[in-house]
């Protein structure tokens, strides 16, 4: 039987990070996937190889933003593995059915421009909305960057800029109060509170709802971060696509000593008096871990389905119950199309020019129509009336996704995971049918089509997944392309249970880390780098304390640096 110090379950991107930060700490380190490559929700793949040749699709992530808020890929020199991001510029584009558009550039100004073309005033306060909303990035960035309840860690990421940001959004106790309030509000009342136009409205309420909830939704405010991200730090892609990331670490944690194993599923860890042993794999094969196994499934998934009942009880008798009920998994999820064309779409209704292509391209004609693309997903509705989108084309920015001349066209389209009123049929019982995601298909591109007639004629091949499909594909529950919800009430210390929130668990040596874990979903690796600080803090308190003490020393010392510079 082979032995390692760790195991790690699952190679998305974060189980990657994590192994490689233990591997840069002296240990043997093994992960185990189940599909035969790695990378989860983190790929790019041919998907229609037997159809069309020379493109390559990004089934799910595309656009990274978190991931430039914080040091992985720095600190793991992924540059030097083939790593190169393409940012965005300009960086959403949202038609309006009246002719006019939202044309966002990384550049404020240039945005505020555009704006001004239709509504001087709220060209002058998105520039008010942004550096609010900037000075909020500033002053959380600390905190993504940290395990949550590491108030030293937390502390040691703050440099004079971030606390300068921090203060300036709560000076005095009026202030802060009313900071607080801001963050007690909804993406659409913050938007409103800012805002007139409709056509620029729109497009800020889809994008905060990316964040999985709708525009309504109270306590989640931050979502309006989502369009600020895209100007500070900026959007990005890596060249060759969301893959060529996964790729970049491959080639780190192997570099590092570290072993990939594919198609590999682990069936269940191994528990032996209170401590995590090791895993068994659907094969029935089992590998040891002598440290410890980290698990990038969530915590539903890892303690539902992987460790024994008994095992789990007898670490906490209510975690079980807890992990079950207490953590919200709602019913919102992604069909996604990925299309071959043979053109590129041309808007022609809005004095098409290719670089609205760059970036995001929004499909949001009201606030109205944003909300009503996640509440009726959430009651088992498909919002088919008038569909609201997420598209984009990759190869626009970087064409060597697909054959010269030609383009690949990339859609997300929130559904519900399980349809109301069509219960235990279809795949996994959910209603989804091949049939139906096509008509459903079909429904959304001729919506794009309203705006870019050109789209459906040039549709050379294309691939849908349903929500279902993608659960089975990357093991997501109810195909949530966040493990867990991003609600307010599950970040940060919350993220996924209170008792859980610092990537330990009450089993001995079994730890949690991936999108479930704080600071959530999306491409950051933060939750991989912040559950290898865990984890080498938990098994060498002194040296990384002290390790820890020097970078957040040579942190301030840098900082300081900078703004005496
Ligand atoms: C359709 C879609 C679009 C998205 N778009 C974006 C975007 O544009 N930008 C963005 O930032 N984020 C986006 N996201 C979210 C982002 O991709 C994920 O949050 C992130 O990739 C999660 O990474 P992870 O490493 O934590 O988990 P995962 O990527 O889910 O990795 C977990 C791995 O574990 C494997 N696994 C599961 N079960 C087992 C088992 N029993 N044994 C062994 N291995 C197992 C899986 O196959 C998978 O490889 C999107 C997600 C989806 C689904």
């Amino acid at each position: 039987m082979d032995s390692y110090d760790f195991i790690l379950i699952g190679a998305g991107h974060n189980s990657l990070v994590c192994a490689a930060y233990l591997l840069k700490a002296g240990y043997k380190v093994l992960l185990l996937e189940k599909n035969s490559i790695p990378g989860g929700a983190a790929t790019t793949e041919p998907l229609l190889p037997d159809v069309v040749s020379g493109f390559k699709f990004n089934p799910c992530a595309i656009d990274h933003l978190f991931i430039h808020l914080g040091p992985v890929v720095r600190e793991l020199e992924l540059e030097k593995y083939g790593l190169e991001y393409l940012f965005c510029d300009p960086v959403v584009f949202c038609p309006h059915p009246d002719g006019k558009y939202f044309l966002g550039h990384r550049s404020v100004e240039k945005t505020c421009a555009e704006i001004a073309r239709y509504s001087p005033r709220d060209a002058e306060k998105y520039a008010e909305f942004n550096d609010f909303w900037q000075r909020v990035i500033g002053m959380l960035t600390p905190m993504f960057n940290a395990p949550p309840k590491s108030v030293v860690d937390m502390a040691g990421n703050y440099d004079i800029a971030k606390l300068k940001d921090m203060f300036s959004l709560m000076g005095s106790a009026d202030k802060t109060l009313d900071f607080i309030r801001s963050m007690f509000t909804s993406p659409m009342d913050i938007i409103d509170e800012y805002f007139d136009s409709e056509f620029l409205k729109a497009p800020l309420a889809r994008l905060a709802a990316e964040l999985s909830t709708p525009p309504s939704q109270k306590n989640m405010a931050v979502g309006s971060i989502m369009m600020c991200l895209r100007h500070n730090p900026g959007m990005a892609r890596p060249k060759g696509g969301t893959g060529a990331l996964t790729e970049a670490l491959v080639c780190c944690v192997k570099d590092l000593g570290g072993e990939i194993r594919t198609d590999q599923q682990v069936k269940s860890v191994l528990v032996d008096n209170g401590r995590a042993e090791g895993v068994q794999l659907t094969s029935g094969q089992e590998y040891r871990a002598k440290v410890g196994v980290v698990s990038s499934l969530d915590a539903q998934r890892l303690f539902l389905h992987l460790v024994d009942p008994s095992d789990v009880d007898a670490a906490d008798p209510k975690l079980r119950d807890r992990v079950a009920r207490r953590i919200t998994n709602h019913n919102e999820a992604i069909l996604k199309i990925d299309c071959a064309l043979s053109e590129a779409p041309r808007f022609v209704n809005h004095n098409h020019r290719d670089e609205y292509l760059i970036g995001s391209v929004l499909i949001a004609d009201s606030v109205a129509q944003v909300e009503l693309a996640h509440t009726d997903p959430n009651i088992g509705r498909i919002p088919l009336e008038d569909p609201s989108m997420y598209a984009a084309v990759p190869s626009m920015r970087d064409p060597s996704l697909a054959p010269e001349g030609q383009h690949t066209l990339w859609i997300e389209y929130f559904v519900p995971y399980q349809i109301a009123g069509a219960e235990g049929t279809g795949l996994k019982g959910t209603g989804w049918t091949e049939e139906l995601k096509n008509q459903v298909a079909d429904r959304v591109l001729d919506k794009l089509a309203e705006y870019a007639p050109n789209v459906k004629s040039s549709v050379l091949a294309r691939r849908i997944e349903s929500p279902p499909e993608l659960e089975e594909r990357i093991g997501v529950l109810k195909g949530n392309y966040y493990h867990l919800d991003m609600t307010f009430d599950q970040m940060m210390f919350f993220r996924p249970l209170p008792e859980l929130a610092n990537y330990k668990t009450p089993i001995e040596n079994l730890y949690l880390t991936g999108a479930g874990t704080h600071p959530g979903g999306s491409i950051s690796g933060l939750p991989g780098r912040n559950a290898a600080r865990v984890i080498l803090q938990s098994q060498r308190p002194i040296t990384q304390a002290i390790s820890d003490a020097g970078d957040t020393i040579k942190s301030a010392a840098q900082s300081l640096f900078r703004v005496t510079e």
